[in-house]
């Protein structure tokens, strides 16, 4: 099958493809975390479910996710090529992040989900929920 994807579409989806530990993001994490004076988050903590974040103490996880490849519903972006290989992949995904999510809910965490494009517009959104989940202190 020809490959109709053309090379600016494909670096436009590549660029999309960031999985969790993208620096970037991170970085636009922490920066905000320091915004808002939210203290003793640990980065990458070896627990299962590989959370971004987590907040030891106050029990809660904070997931980073890329909207491509968590399937977040802000764009519709359908790679022209593929389109099989990467629906299924990125339903994987959304189900695995679902199971995790209710491992840590499970225990008593909570869970903040802060998708890639919440990240813009000086993190806006990402704050409202960092908010919400930080709010019974
Ligand atoms: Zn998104």
């Amino acid at each position: 099958m020809a490959d109709i994807v053309s090379a600016s579409e494909r670096s436009r989806v590549m660029s999309l493809v960031r999985s969790r530990g993208n620096k970037s993001t991170e970085l636009r994490l922490i920066a905000l975390f320091r915004e808002m004076g939210l203290k003793g988050w640990r980065r990458n903590y070896p627990v299962n479910g590989k959370p971004d974040f987590v907040f030891l103490k106050k029990r809660v996880a904070v997931f980073a996710d890329g909207c491509f490849w968590h399937g977040h519903s802000c764009r519709n972006l359908k790679p022209a090529s593929n389109t099989e290989y990467w629906t299924r992949k990125i339903n994987r995904n959304m189900e695995r992040d679902r199971e995790v999510e209710a491992i840590f809910v499970a225990r008593g965490w909570r869970v903040v989900r802060i998708w890639e494009c919440e990240l813009r517009h000086k993190g806006a959104k990402a704050k409202k929920k960092l908010e919400e989940a930080f709010k019974e202190e």
